[in-house]
C-alpha cells in the first residue's frame, strides 16, 4: 500500500519505517524542516534500539522517503497515518490543535477515498471531530480510524513488529478490511487485531496507560511504607507479583513514572472524565503520589549530610525517563536537579544517551561527563535517577576510589543491598532497609 505518516517523531517514524518494512510505501511527513532535512540525508534524529537498520534498509529499498509538502505525501497515498503531538494544555486535557489543524488541511487536499487513522494518543469524541474538520472541505469519501498505540520508547521496533494486540476502532467496513490487511503481517491468533468502535479504542489507550502508572504509583505506596515498617519491598514484590491474577511485571518501586505519555495520559483521562461530571479519585491521587514520589530521595539525602546540601557534590547516573531512548520528558532527573540545584548542591551528570536533550533544556547549570566513572571524581555521593543496563555492575572498588564518601542514593534499586553492606557502602534505595557503612 501507499502510507503517508504525518508528524514523524517516536510514533511516527517507528511507524512508518516499520510499514515499509513490510513491502509498502512510506512517506513520512513533518513540520520541522532540519528534521526532514537530516533524515533525507539518512540522519535518524531519534535515538530507539534497532530503528537504524531497518530505517536504512527501506531508504536504500527505495520504500520509505521523507518531505515537507504534505499535499505531495497525501495525493499518492490510500492511507494516512497522524502521529501528531497531543500535549497536555493547562488545564490538562489534551490539545488537539496539531491533529485537528492537519485535519483541516486534509480536507482541503483529498481528491479521491482515503483512510485517516489516527494514532495519536487522544481523547474520547476525537474522531468524530477528525470526521467533521475533514467533512468542512471534502468533496470526497473518506473513512476515519482510531488505531492507538501501544509502542514503548526503546522497545519500539519491536513492539510494532510483535504487538501484544493491535486495536483499531473503526464502522466501516471498508476501512476494517484495509486495516486488516494492512496489518496482517504482525497479528495472528496470540497477537490479534482487536475491532472495535472508535470511541472504546480512543479510551482503551488511555485506560491502559492510566492502569500501569496506577500499578507503577500504588508499588511506589508499598515501598514507601515498606521503609516505615521495616519490611523489604523487593520480597513483597516477589510474594505479589508469583499470583498470576496481578503478574510480575510494573511492580518495580522507584523515583517515579516520566516520558511523554504516562502523565499526560493520566491528566487528560481525568480531565476527560470531569469534563462529564466524573470524579476520577484513584487518578488525582496517582498524580499526586507521584509528583512527591520524584524528588523523596532529597529529604534523606539532604539528612544524611546533616541537614544542608550547599556546596556537596552530587554525581548523577542517569537523566532520561527510563533506560534504552533519549527521551526526557517529565523525567525525574529533571525534578531532582530543580531540588538540588536550588539547595546550593553541585552536579555532574552522566547518560548514555539524553545528555544533549538535558544540555539544550537546562544548558550548563549543571556539568555533564562523557563517562560514567568520570562523574564520580570527587563526589560526595552518587545518585542514580535510570536504570540503564551499564549501571547495573560497575567497580565498586574504582568507584570509591574517585569519590569523596561511599554513599549511594539509588532511585532505582540496582544494587543488592547485603553485598553493599559487605562492600562498606551507605546505600539507600527505594522501600528497603538503609544500609548505613559502619
Ligand atoms: P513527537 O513529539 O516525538 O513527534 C511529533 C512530530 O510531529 C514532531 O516531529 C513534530 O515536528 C511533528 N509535527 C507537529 N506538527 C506537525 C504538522 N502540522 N505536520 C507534520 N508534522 C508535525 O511525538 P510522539 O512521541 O511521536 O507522539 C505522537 C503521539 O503518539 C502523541 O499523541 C503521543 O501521546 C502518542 N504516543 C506516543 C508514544 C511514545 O512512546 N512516544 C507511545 C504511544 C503513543
Amino acid at each position: 500500500m501507499n502510507i503517508a505518516v504525518v508528524g514523524t517523531g517516536y510514533v511516527g517514524l517507528v511507524t512508518g519505517t516499520c510499514l515499509a518494512d513490510t513491502g509498502n510505501h512510506v512517506i513520512c511527513v513533518d513540520i520541522d524542516e532540519a528534521k526532514v532535512a537530516a533524515m533525507q540525508r539518512g540522519e535518524i534524529p531519534i535515538y530507539e534500539p534497532n530503528l537504524d537498520t531497518l530505517f536504512h534498509r527501506n531508504i536504500a529499498a527505495g520504500r520509505l522517503g521523507f518531505t515537507t509538502d504534505l499535499q505531495k505525501a497525501v495525493d499518492g497515498s490510500s492511507v494516512v497515518f497522524l502521529a501528531l503531538p497531543t500535549p497536555p494544555d493547562e488545564d490538562g486535557s489534551a490539545d488537539l490543535s496539531y491533529v485537528l489543524g492537519v485535519a483541516d488541511e486534509l480536507g482541503k487536499m483529498m481528491t479521491d477515498y482515503k483512510v485517516i487513522v489516527d494514532k495519536s494518543t487522544v481523547p474520547v469524541g476525537t474522531a468524530d471531530k477528525v470526521r467533521e474538520a475533514i467533512a468542512a472541505h471534502a468533496a470526497v469519501d473518506f473513512d476515519v480510524v482510531s488505531n492507538p498505540e501501544f509502542l514503548r520508547e526503546g522497545f519500539a521496533v519491536d513492539d510494532f513488529m510483535k504487538p501484544d494486540r493491535i486495536v483499531v476502532g473503526c464502522s466501516g467496513n471498508r476501512a476494517a478490511a484495509i486495516m486488516t490487511e494492512l496489518y496482517e503481517p504482525y497479528t495472528n491468533e496470540s497477537k490479534p487485531l482487536i475491532l472495535m468502535d472508535e470511541r472504546s479504542a480512543e479510551l482503551t489507550k488511555y485506560a491502559s496507560n492510566s492502569f500501569l502508572a496506577t500499578k507503577i504509583t500504588f508499588m511506589n505506596e508499598i515501598a514507601n511504607f515498606c521503609e516505615l515498617v521495616g519490611a523489604d519491598v523487593d520480597t513483597v514484590r516477589k510474594g505479589m507479583g508469583a499470583d498470576p491474577r496481578i503478574g510480575s511485571r510494573f511492580l518495580y518501586p522507584g523515583i517515579g513514572y516520566g516520558g511523554s505519555c504516562f502523565p499526560k495520559d493520566v491528566k487528560a483521562l481525568r480531565k476527560s472524565a470531569s469534563d462529564v461530571g466524573y470524579d476520577f479519585r484513584v487518578l488525582t491521587s496517582v498524580m499526586n503520589v507521584n509528583d512527591d514520589q520524584k524528588t523523596i530521595l532529597f529529604d534523606p539525602m539532604k539528612e544524611h549530610f546533616g541537614g544542608s546540601l550547599e556546596g556537596i557534590k552530587i554525581a548523577m547516573w542517569g537523566l532520561a525517563f527510563k533506560p534504552e531512548t533519549d527521551d526526557i520528558r517529565e523525567a525525574p532527573s529533571l525534578y531532582m536537579i530543580e531540588k538540588l540545584l536550588a539547595a546550593g548542591a553541585q552536579i555532574v551528570a552522566f547518560d548514555p544517551e539524553a545528555m544533549d536533550n538535558v544540555k539544550s533544556k537546562i544548558g550548563d547549570v549543571i556539568d555533564y561527563k562523557s563517562r560514567e566513572m568520570d562523574a564520580l571524581d570527587g563526589a560526595d555521593c552518587l545518585l542514580i535517577c535510570t536504570e540503564w543496563a551499564a549501571f547495573r555492575t560497575p567497580d565498586f572498588n574504582d568507584m570509591a576510589n574517585r569519590m569523596n564518601g561511599k554513599v549511594i542514593f539509588d532511585g532505582r534499586n540496582l544494587y543488592d543491598k547485603g553485598k553493599m553492606a559487605r562492600l562498606g557502602w551507605t546505600y539507600r534505595s527505594i522501600g528497603r532497609p538503609l544500609n548505613t557503612a559502619s
